[in-house]
């Protein structure tokens, strides 16, 4: 029997965006249904296993950051929410990771003071520089970090550095290195490190790249053991026990303002909200709501941004513990020694496979119960997947993953014969698991000038984005989003 529901809110994907909200509104009083098109919550943050459960593969967890005592957001949002015993799940890393290049492995360690004087001792010519992005980090950095914690008057802008703090928002990353530093090779060295936020240095903006590093270097990185699924199912225990609904396998088609409401067509059922929150992409949204007049408006709206990143990523298990075959640290970036400056034509010719940092992450670090487990992954872009042939993307699936392949082995020759299972995913496995556009892993890519308050007034004020579409990418940001909206969004419920 088809069941209908009339709820307060209906948060459209269970995604960490869509489930911190749910839990922060059912917290507030409001009645929360979650719709979900997957067959279980997490979106990104989710696992899958193989051979009979033996080998488990966590989706994209690396590092989650903010959780450092009274300094991380994320940390300030987990403990107000009483999430104590979550909080008590995440380890810290002990180090970023070690950037392989041009022969060194440079092993960044995660306290900021311990971070500098690594820079320092590597590039002591660069002395003045490595200061210098310091005290961006600490000033603009924290600026921009601190931003969302506006909206819920808990941050004042500081308006000295706000000129400057625009002009960073206007340059890349690597523009701003170069500013900096007088030399290539600590470009090179630190522009890998953009790859945690879905981003590269060539086009992310300098005031949300150094806001990253904010958030790596001072709010902490940490990770769940288990995978990320553990969190996500962590929160849905914590969101079901306060009496929010949530159905699975049950993807939102369509959405009807009827003035008082909205009523939404999914899968499974008919149901009647007052808030539609949606954490899916705002394209999807529009198309939802096919016939209102401002759709076409708001179109030229999503426009101003450029879908992010997705990413290819080898899922190995290894015959043999990673340290047998010198895998030590917990991740490595590789990089060329042109670095990640590539062009057009690299990425069309496909070059950029070989060129552009490659993180290798040694899973059984973080958790060996997971198996001998390590994973190769790139930045990657649905246009160069979606519309192949089957044919052709099976060909090309292969034809990428031995590139990946044969750049570990360069690095870790050891690994030869030792590899027990490998399996590929592209930007169409991220879209058939999560729906997002392009298979986009990040969201909207952080150009200089984006502006994603461009999102925040939604045309219909019944519908409210809310995801990292409309907040920027990553678990801290995605988590505490939902928090913020979720506190905004039910100021006025009688409880
Ligand atoms: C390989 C990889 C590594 C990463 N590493 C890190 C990292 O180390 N640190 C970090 O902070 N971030 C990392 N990220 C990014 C991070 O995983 C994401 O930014 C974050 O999980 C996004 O959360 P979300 O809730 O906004 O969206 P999603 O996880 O995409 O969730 C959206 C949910 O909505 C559902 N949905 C969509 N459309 C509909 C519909 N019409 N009806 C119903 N449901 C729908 C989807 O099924 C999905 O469950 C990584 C991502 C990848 C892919």
């Amino acid at each position: 029997m088809i069941k209908n529901f009339d709820t307060d809110d209906l948060v459209i994907g269970a995604g960490l965006c869509g489930l911190m909200y749910g839990l922060t509104a059912v917290m507030e009083g409001r009645s929360v249904v979650i719709s979900e098109a997957h067959h279980k919550v997490g979106g990104y943050a989710t696992n899958f296993y193989r051979n009979k459960r033996k080998y488990v593969f966590d989706c994209s967890q690396h590092k989650v950051s903010g959780l450092r005592k009274e300094i991380g957001n994320l940390w300030n949002t987990l403990n107000r929410l009483g999430l104590h015993s979550l909080l008590d799940e995440f380890k810290f890393h002990e180090e970023i990771g070690t950037v392989v290049y041009k022969g060194d492995f440079i092993r960044i360690p995660s306290e900021p003071s311990e971070i500098k004087e690594t820079l320092m001792i590597c590039f002591p010519d660069e002395i003045s520089g490595i200061e210098r992005l310091f005290k961006d980090i600490e000033t603009h950095g924290y600026q921009h970090y601190m931003f969302f914690r506006r909206l819920i008057n808990e941050y004042t802008i500081n308006k000295d550095i706000l000129r400057e703090s625009r002009n960073l928002s206007k340059i890349t990353a690597r523009e701003y290195f170069e500013i900096i530093f007088k030399g290539k090779d600590i470009i090179e060295v630190l522009s890998p490190i953009a790859i945690y936020s879905g981003s590269i240095s060539n086009e992310v903006n300098a005031f949300y790249f150094l806001h990253c590093l904010y958030a790596m270097f001072y709010g902490g990185q940490a990770y769940v053991k288990g995978t990320g699924q553990r969190l996500s199912d962590l929160l849905l225990e914590e969101f079901l026990n306060h009496g929010g609904v949530l159905l699975k396998k049950n993807p939102v088609y369509e959405m009807e303002d009827h003035g008082e409401h909205m009523l939404i067509k999914t899968r499974k059922n008919t149901i009647k909200a007052q808030q539609v929150i949606a954490t899916c992409p705002p394209e999807d949204v529009l198309k939802m709501l096919n016939s209102e007049e401002y759709v076409d408006n708001f179109k030229d709206i999503i426009r101003n941004f450029e879908v992010g990143w997705g990413h290819f990523c080898v899922y190995i298990v290894i015959s043999v513990p990673p340290e047998d075959v010198d895998i030590f640290s917990p991740e490595y970036l590789l990089v060329s020694d042109s670095g990640d400056n590539f062009t057009q034509n690299d990425f069309e010719n496909d070059r950029y496979y070989d060129l552009f940092t490659l993180s290798v992450s040694n899973y059984h670090r973080f958790d060996p119960e997971g198996g001998y487990v390590l994973q190769l992954v790139m930045l990657d872009h649905g246009d160069r997947w979606f519309h192949l042939s089957e044919d052709e993307y099976i060909k090309r699936k292969q034809k990428i993953q031995n590139k990946f392949i044969k750049r570990v082995l360069a690095t870790f020759p050891k690994l030869e014969g030792k590899l027990i299972y490998i399996e590929s995913s592209t930007p169409k496995t991220n879209y058939k698991f999560t729906l997002a556009t392009k298979g986009s892993a990040f969201a909207y890519k952080m150009l200089p000038k984006v502006n994603l308050n461009l999102l925040s007034n939604f045309p219909n004020d019944k519908i409210k984005l809310v995801s990292t579409w409309a907040g920027g990418p990553g678990y801290e940001t995605a988590m505490c989003f939902g928090f913020t909206q979720g506190k905004l969004l039910s100021k006025n419920t009688k409880v």
